[in-house]
């Protein structure tokens, strides 16, 4: 599907559909006088509509104020034009109050606008953008073009040919004339991101036994090729020389058939950077729980346990190609959590890399083992000033948050604060959470320095302060907690069922942001 802007002056109607998108109206935005003409504010409804709607003889608009339309949120009028113009239909969708606008609200009406042109077949649609917007318009085009192809993903590679059915080959954006200038980067920017997200549903919804750690870091080296990054992969010798203890207790069952890959990916700015930031990503490919074995129900998902990782991907592959002006290292901590003779077992004590010994109490808390061992190689060897870590960690925090907004924990107000706004600007919601110092008692551990879990009570906090325990003074650290959010049951909007990419355009936000 290709998204373009329209050339100023070019006719909506060459279009199968033609949509406008426009605001709340007041009731004295659309008068009918009684010759049966319309007389539109200038503001709400976009020049452009109002020469086609005279090319209908005044009856598009007046027939959407007959049957109620106002521009509410999501609210749709459309009709068919009885070879009026070339365009066999045209529509109004609403979005909602002037005043409310955000750009969540146009990357949704582009998702509506998606979903109508699927509705009626349309191969060509036309998308026309309202005349006045507080947002910058930079911003309003990426949000549209991100909304659609964020719509048009599929996972399809399982489904046979026949099935794949009806696609939208192009749709044009119509912008005002004051806002044509070059708004190309703001569509080039859109596609990169949603690529970078829909490379990260990819991987999500793909099983187990296709996607094991070595196939992930396959694709990251494809994708290192692709975007110019430079990778290292660590296999189970490097891993054992680094003593990443920790990581190999979690991966030792499957370790003789199921290796796992920690990846390490390098994006250098043209112009060298002050600022280093470095990106963690769980990437369990799949999660049995270990010998504290999860229930079936508990399970079944659980090839979505390396969403954190595929939204390190997805970013790192977005940023570079975009190129940010920072420095950025994305690690992808890989393994699974098979069962089996060779199992690490509650009960073990393992060291880790930075010394810190760690009593198991529970195997199936594997997510803050992995991580831990990669937050001090990374310290060790890139001294990052910033490390945010992104994981499927905790089912706490989905009873805690939801499923429509992710946890953020972390030691510096001013980076939890910017992440919370990049999300804001994503459309993905993070609700901080607290590092509650009275809760570090649950993992204190009789035989060791620490326990990897304590009981279920503040579970999501606990295993934060976990991590904690492996971030060194001065470093500023969030940790992201999006067991609730990297995995749909229902779509909506923009969102598919399946794999989310959760994350990855707040993370892009922020890193291009510094
Ligand atoms: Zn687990
Ligand atoms: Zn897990």
């Amino acid at each position: 599907m290709k998204i373009s802007l329209a050339k100023p002056g070019k006719l909506a109607d060459e279009n199968d559909l033609i949509i406008a998108l426009t605001f709340k109206l007041k009731q004295d935005d659309i008068k009918q006088t009684t010759k049966n003409t319309v007389k539109t504010s200038p503001v709400k409804i976009s020049k452009n509509i109002k020469e086609l709607d005279e090319k209908l003889n005044s009856l598009f608009l007046s027939s959407a104020q007959d049957e109620g339309f106002l521009g509410d949120e999501g609210q749709e009028f459309i009709t068919n034009t009885l070879g009026q113009i070339k365009a066999k239909s045209i529509g109004l969708l609403g979005l909602g109050d002037a005043h409310d606008q955000t750009l969540d609200s146009f990357r949704k009406i582009a998702a509506l606008a998606f979903k109508l042109a699927h509705r009626k077949r349309a191969k060509t649609v036309g998308i026309m953008v309202p005349d006045k917007v507080t947002l910058p318009w930079f911003d309003i085009v990426s949000a549209v073009a991100e909304g659609l192809h964020l719509s048009n993903y599929r996972f399809d590679r399982y489904r046979r040919r026949d099935d794949k059915g009806f696609a939208i080959k192009e749709i044009e954006i119509y912008l005002p004339s004051q806002a044509i200038q070059d708004q190309k980067t703001a569509l080039m920017r859109a596609q990169t991101v949603a690529q970078g997200v829909c490379l990260a549903r990819d991987l999500i919804n793909e099983g187990p036994m296709e996607l094991n750690p070595e196939k992930f870091a396959q694709e990251a080296h494809k994708i290192a090729q692709e975007s110019g990054l430079t990778i290292e992969i660590f296999d189970e010798k490097k891993l054992k020389k680094e003593k990443m203890n920790l990581m190999l207790g979690v991966a030792q069952a499957s370790l003789m058939t199921i290796p796992p890959r920690l990846i390490k990916l390098h994006y250098k700015p043209a112009k060298p950077s002050k600022r280093k930031i470095v990106l963690v990503g769980k990437g369990v490919t799949f999660d049995s729980g270990g010998l504290d074995l999860k229930s079936s129900e508990g399970m079944l998902e659980m090839k979505t346990d390396m969403s954190g990782a595929a939204a390190v991907l997805g970013t790192m592959y977005a940023i570079a190609k975009i190129q940010a002006k920072v420095e950025v290292i994305g690690y992808m901590a890989c393994v699974e959590n098979g069962i089996g003779p060779h199992s690490y077992h509650p009960g073990d004590i393992i060291t880790s890399r930075k010394g810190i010994t760690v009593e198991i109490a529970n195997t199936d808390a594997e997510g803050r083992l992995v991580l831990a061992d990669t937050m001090t190689y990374a310290i060790d060897n890139d001294q990052p000033d910033t490390i945010i870590d992104i994981a499927t960690l905790t089912g706490s925090i989905v009873i805690a948050l939801g499923q429509k907004m992710a946890g953020i924990f972390s030691n510096d107000d001013a980076l939890c604060d910017a992440i919370i706004q990049s999300g804001k600007m994503a459309g993905e919601s993070f609700w901080r959470m607290p590092l509650t110092p009275g809760l570090k008692e649950i993992i204190k551990s009789p035989l060791a320095d620490i326990k990897n879990c304590g009981d279920r009570y503040g579970g999501s906090i606990t295993a934060a302060l976990f991590l904690q325990e492996f971030v060194d003074q001065g470093i500023k650290w969030a940790h992201l907690d999006i067991a609730g959010c990297a995995n749909n049951h229902k779509p909506y909007g923009y969102i598919p069922s399946g794999g989310v990419g959760f994350g990855v355009r707040t993370l892009v936000d922020y890193v291009m942001g510094q």
